[in-house]
């Protein structure tokens, strides 16, 4: 059992819900606490890193006339835009320390290239002309839920209609596991809805990895449904939260988890519990 301690300034009690923080607790309970409350580092990976250098390309893309929204045009986004994320992320140098000669580094930067070539055989950036990118989301649900995330792009048609595409750099999932990777898109949705009071017409997901492209259209019934079961997510998490009891639950995925030595599933000891138990929320300091 994991042990108390008095609270730490770093420490913080869980205040909002994004689609990957839900996708941890969902996945191991323990490995969203070791992410949300002990904020435990996690070293950069050479997929992750990839994933958020060819989104900044496609990102910036748009910044470009519709004519010249080409794949040269962006392939030759990447250096600078790789540039500019090993500024803002120090942390990244750790990546190619190694990698005297460069090579890996060349290779992975071929990788970017690919994905973003990829890309123009899914979709047309001459036609499109997004309303959004990158866009911060955040609402807040009658129960006082508070819901955030960041939409990768949102195209608003004529009609008013609203579509919602999320870059994927990794392949497709087999279709009995497309209903996950459509969970994080559903998030989105009920957050604009909740929002805006518009239920996107259709929420899409591309998978640069593979060259597929994901699509779902919503109904009212279907954000009803994610609504219900994020608040049972976040009861779920709130409990934990003050008993600081935080499960393990190993699977195949423990393999990409950064924290097996301090997990008991491989015999580790998690950190002293940095929040107070069993203090009522009016009692709290
Ligand atoms: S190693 Fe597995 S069980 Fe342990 S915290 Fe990570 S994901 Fe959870």
């Amino acid at each position: 059992m994991e042990t108390s301690a008095q609270s730490t300034p770093a420490a913080a009690r869980p205040a909002s819900l994004s689609p990957s923080r839900a996708s941890d607790f969902m996945q191991c309970p323990l490995l969203y606490r070791f992410r949300v409350i002990d904020k435990l580092p996690e070293k950069p990976s050479e997929a992750a890193t990839r994933g958020t250098l060819v989104h900044a390309v496609l990102e910036r893309l748009f910044d470009a006339p519709a004519g010249e929204r080409t794949p040269p045009q962006a392939k030759s986004l990447i250096p600078g835009q790789w540039d500019r994320l090993r500024e803002s992320r120090p942390e990244l140098a750790e990546l190619f320390a190694d990698d005297v000669e460069g090579e890996r580094m060349t290779r992975w930067l071929g990788e970017a290239e690919r994905l973003v070539e990829r890309w123009f055989t899914l979709e047309d950036p001459t036609r499109l002309e997004p309303a959004d990118r990158e866009l911060f989301v955040e609402a807040e649900l009658a129960s006082g839920l508070k819901l955030r995330g960041i939409i990768d792009r949102v195209d608003v048609a004529p009609t008013g209609e609203v579509r919602i595409v999320d870059y994927k750099t990794g392949k497709a999932p087999r279709p009995e596991y497309a209903e996950g990777a459509l969970f994080q898109m559903k998030f989105y949705a009920l957050v604009v809805w909740r929002l805006k009071g518009i239920v996107p017409r259709r929420l899409q997901l591309v998978y640069l990895g593979s060259g597929d492209v994901l699509t779902y259209d919503p109904v009212v019934a279907d954000l009803e449904r994610v609504e219900h079961k994020l608040h049972a997510l976040w009861d779920a998490i709130q409990q934990a939260t003050e008993s600081g009891q935080w499960r393990p639950r190993p699977t195949k995925l423990c393999g990409w988890c950064d924290h097996q030595a301090v997990c008991p599933e491989f015999g580790g000891t998690p950190p002293p519990y940095p929040l107070q138990v069993g203090v009522p929320e009016s009692e709290r300091p």
